[in-house]
């Protein structure tokens, strides 16, 4: 082993005793003797490598710092702005946060206050950025993030996750650079506001983050849940045959996109502006509206207060508490026989093989919008599995322990309501034009008429299609070709193609499934292994 060889190796031995112990004990209960005697080595030796019990901290920061020009090749300067790269360089540098929050604090401050390396990659990082900035403005740019930085470490040490305490640190260094940069445009973002993280909403995330947003734009996602749900799963979760954590996918993790976890409210077209629960209003330059939907009860009386939902995740837990909790051999009625209640009324049979499930149907038969031998076919499965179907049924009331089908009391221990679906609230209330079913009116171009910067995608929009997820997707697709014209300045197409729907599939259970791939119906257990095929596919692509 050369000299060199033995010294590198003493020095790791030091490094790896040292942040063993800062873990078990903290930094500044660790002494340099404790070190010494974990790594077997003499004191003097220590002191050869490092000057300070401090400068094992350097040390610590330089490993991660080297690594940081390889990650920042992957945020390209041209199409991250710089608050977005300063943020992403936040991220990748306290990594460790979420697992060692005490001692990644301890050494990003110690660092940020004493040493020159980190000062040296923001004053790189403003050069880059080509924000025409003199030699002495850079500097003192790179001197306010840094000394935010130490400072965030120091006041804000007990934030319990990595990106709360990245968006402290940022709410500081955006103030100070709008206070600085006063009319410096580059500097100042313009913020694309995305209003729901369901289908549409990621599908404008997924698209715009890779590559397509401008420099000067950021995107702000408004969700009020720190998750993308599956909603096409609501049925299992209801039915406990899905836990709840199947259901979730992270949101991307991006420089360029902050996220709040709040309820909107209100949102005020007019004024660029929206409304949030927890008090905030956010400005936006576009937005998107991407808020789904809620049940519609036709005014039913009793309904919606005594029946269960599977419209949000909050609603069908419950339902999945409700449901799980009927008395042995109960019996649950399912409103409604489209896609969604089918799907909940087989999957509860086989995970109540006990209950008596009852689905009302208001057609002649369930699924009659699809070929006869489909529907047949599905009508069929519950004949053979014991689930009542009463076609031609109108319930009039809901009551605690029943409902009423042709004014026909019916006892019930559980009542799920899948018969009709509406926009949320804050989307009802807006102030533009709607369709009978309180779908937003859109242009060609899926903005609201008159008003280009706003979009609304999803189960809110009036399209001439059905609502559903591929839809929402498909939409979202458009939406962004939309934006990026306006971006380039370009003109707009007065029309758009047809959103290209690859086709339905339903489950009847884990085995048996139905659909229709294009014109042709699809039925038995080649349906439902290619609707698992297609959930696979969906989380694999967006997780
Ligand atoms: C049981 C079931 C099965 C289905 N199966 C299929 C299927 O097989 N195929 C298919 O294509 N479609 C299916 N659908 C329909 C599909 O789920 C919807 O059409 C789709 O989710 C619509 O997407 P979206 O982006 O408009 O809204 P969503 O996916 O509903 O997302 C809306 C988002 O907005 C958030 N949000 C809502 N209100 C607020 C607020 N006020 N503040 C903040 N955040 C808010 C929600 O948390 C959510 O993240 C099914 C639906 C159900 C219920």
């Amino acid at each position: 082993m050369t000299i060199i060889q033995k010294k590198s190796r003493t020095r790791t031995a030091i490094l790896a005793a040292a942040v063993t112990l800062f873990y078990e004990k903290g930094f500044q209960s660790t002494t340099v003797q404790e070190i010494t005697t974990k790594a077997k080595v003499a004191k003097g030796t220590f002191f050869n490598h490092f000057p300070t019990k401090e400068s094992v901290l350097h040390a610590l920061a330089e490993e991660r710092l080297t690594d940081l020009p390889q990650f920042r090749a992957t945020i390209p300067a041209h199409s991250f702005s710089i608050l977005s790269q300063i943020r992403a360089t936040f991220l990748f540098l306290l990594k460790d946060y979420d697992i060692h929050p005490a001692l990644t604090a301890q050494i990003w401050k110690q660092v940020a206050e004493n040493a020159p390396i980190l000062l040296e990659h923001w004053t790189l990082l403003l050069r880059e950025a080509e924000l025409e900035l003199s030699r002495e403005q850079t500097i003192h740019f790179s001197h306010i993030v840094n000394s935010h930085m130490a400072y965030t470490m120091h006041a804000f040490k007990n934030e319990p996750t990595r990106l709360g305490l990245v968006k402290k640190v940022m709410a500081l260094i955006e103030t100070s650079f709008e206070a600085i940069s006063y009319k410096r445009r580059p500097l100042s973002m313009k913020k694309l506001v995305v209003l729901g993280a369901g289908y549409g909403g990621m599908r404008v995330l997924q698209r715009l983050l890779p590559n397509d947003l401008p420099k000067d734009w950021e995107i702000i996602l408004v969700d009020q849940l720190p998750y993308h749900c599956l909603k096409t799963e609501y049925y299992a979760l209801a039915a406990g045959t899905a836990s709840d954590h199947h259901l979730r996918v992270s949101f991307p993790e991006d420089g360029r996109l902050q996220i709040k976890y709040s309820t909107v409210t209100a949102i005020h077209p007019k004024d660029h502006f929206i409304e949030l629960a927890n008090g905030e209003s956010l400005q936006f330059d576009k937005l998107v509206i991407g808020l789904g939907c809620t049940d519609k009860y036709h005014g039913v009386p009793g309904a919606d207060q005594y029946t269960h939902s599977i419209q949000t995740m909050g609603a069908t837990r419950r339902t999945y508490e409700a449901l799980n909790n009927v008395r042995p051999e109960g019996i649950v009625s399912i409103v409604g026989a489209g896609l969604s209640g089918v799907e909940l009324a087989s999957e509860l049979r086989e995970s109540r093989p006990d209950l008596t499930i009852r689905l009302f149907d208001r057609g002649d038969s369930v699924m009659s919008q699809f070929p006869k031998k489909l529907s047949s076919y599905v009508q069929n499965w519950f004949v053979e599995h014991g689930v009542d179907v009463s076609n031609n049924s109108n319930i009039t009331k809901v009551e605690p322990g029943a409902l009423y089908n042709h004014d026909e009391r019916i006892e019930s221990d559980a009542v799920i309501w899948t018969a009709g679906v509406q926009p949320v609230d804050v989307v009802r209330e807006l102030d533009v034009e709607k369709d009978r079913s309180g779908r937003v009116v859109l242009t060609p171009q899926h903005f609201i008429p008159n008003q280009p910067d706003i979009f609304v995608v999803g189960d809110c929009a009036s399209l001439p299609q059905a609502p559903s997820a591929q839809l929402a997707e498909g939409q979202a697709e458009q939406i962004v070709t939309i934006l990026k014209l306006q971006w380039k300045d370009e003109a707009l197409p007065e029309q758009m193609p047809r959103i290209k729907l690859k086709g339905v599939l339903g489950s009847l259970g884990k085995k048996h499934g139905f659909g229709m791939m294009g014109e042709r119906p699809l039925t038995g257990r080649v349906a439902r292994m290619l609707k698992s095929g297609v959930l696979w596919m969906y989380k694999y692509h967006s997780g």
